[in-house]
């Protein structure tokens, strides 16, 4: 018997979504499926179970978790955010023609620029918050727009209605990169989008402990073509993985809210401190776009970018010098990370027109008190060299 979990809110969905009573045991967790294989009956006749880069227990029940999350009736797991577009982006045909957001994730743009566009494929990157020069981009060959919001790592944000309106009147397929926001804080395809990509890494996983990346759409048509790349490429997660990340969705929402109460508290410290020049925050009413994140974010999010008078060399003493703060790649762990883009998670754009800033600093908050945070920033930026 399924779980009948329709009309439930998101705090529910995340604990219940996808998961039933193993029918054998009755284990309410989802087990670990470590096999790579499923006995057959007789010839062909099987399960609906019959090799693990095509289906496995472990990741269907992720799979409908994913879906059900993001309000999507289908769902597809990778072993990586990376595996996930890289799969995605192979419904695009040579002679065909991407118009990418210009603020993506380092490795989509390394992706796009340095391995597409020697496969044929066209790309040109956009100011995606910007409705009109995306409209001005579409040619007869688009197919495809790519965006993220907010973006990383100058937290830009992207008015994803406008942008679906636009391409759904062009007949281009629109796919928005929700792994800043994830699926408590915004619902992309609500909003007209058709694909959603996750890297569940981050915020979906929240322990840092697994790498995974999914697609989550409503066409039933493009899911079966994805369904068959995600066979035929092979990039799937193992059980293992797609437990782990199971196991961080159970406490997705409590956790967007603690990032987020924390965000907000921790980016209002920072506007206020002196060693800062700029603070760049959704959830903060200097953010340039704050009332498109009032209207399209439920709460501000985890993710702060901000910039120090004292630029490069400040930015370096202050990453080096927080105790609670990890100086480390990645985001939306439970745990608090500082890092500089420009040499670290942004290194692949140093020489293009993604190149960031080389004193911004970029933290993820997480979700240990938020007196405990701030005062570790506060003794880091004490200590700053003048
Ligand atoms: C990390 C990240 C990716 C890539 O995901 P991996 O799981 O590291 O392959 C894609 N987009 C965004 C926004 C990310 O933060």
């Amino acid at each position: 018997m399924s779980k009948n979990i329709d009309g439930y809110q998101p705090e529910t969905l995340a604990v219940h979504a996808g998961v039933e009573p193993d029918p054998i045991t009755g284990a309410i967790m989802t087990p670990i499926y470590q096999t790579s294989t499923y006995a057959q009956k007789d010839v062909g006749v099987h399960t609906g179970y019959e090799y693990s880069r095509t289906d496995n227990p472990t990741r269907t029940a992720l799979q409908k978790s994913l879906a059900t999350l993001e309000g999507g009736d289908f769902a597809l797991s990778f072993s990586s955010g990376m595996a996930a577009i890289d799969t995605l982006l192979r419904l695009v045909k040579p002679g065909e023609h991407v118009i990418s957001g210009n603020d993506v994730y380092g490795g989509t743009f390394r992706l796009f620029d340095k391995i597409l566009q020697g496969y044929g494929i066209e790309f040109d990157f956009v100011d995606t918050a910007d409705p009109n020069a995306v409209a001005a981009t579409i040619k007869d060959n688009t197919r495809l727009v790519w965006l993220e919001t907010p973006t990383n790592p100058m937290l830009g944000l992207t008015d994803i209605a406008a942008i679906a309106e636009l391409t759904q009147a062009r007949g281009v397929w629109l796919g928005v990169d929700n792994t800043f926001a994830s699926p408590i804080l915004q619902q992309p395809l609500a909003l007209g989008a058709d694909f959603v990509l996750h890297s569940t890494t981050k915020y979906i996983g929240g322990h840092s402990d697994a790498v995974g990346g999914a697609i989550i759409l409503n066409d039933e048509e493009l899911y079966g073509r994805l369904k068959f790349l995600q066979n035929a490429v092979g990039a799937v997660p193992g059980p293992m993985d797609c437990f782990l990340t199971l196991r961080g969705i159970k406490t997705l929402a409590i956790r967007m809210e603690r990032h987020s109460e924390n965000g907000l508290k921790v980016a209002q410290f920072l506007t206020d401190h002196t060693a800062v020049s700029q603070v760049i925050y959704p959830g903060l009413d200097t953010h340039p776009q704050y009332e498109l994140a009032q209207r399209q974010m439920k709460m501000g999010g985890g993710m702060i970018s901000f910039i120090l008078h004292g630029g490069e060399a400040a930015a370096r003493h202050l990453a080096n010098t927080t105790d609670l703060f990890t100086l480390a790649e990645s985001l939306g762990g439970v745990e608090s990370l500082i890092e500089l883009p420009a040499p670290m998670t942004h290194a692949s754009v140093a020489d293009s027109p993604l190149a960031v800033d080389p004193g911004l600093v970029r933290i993820s908050v997480g979700i240990e008190n938020a007196d405990d945070l701030i005062n570790d920033l506060a003794q880091a930026l004490h200590n700053l060299p003048q």
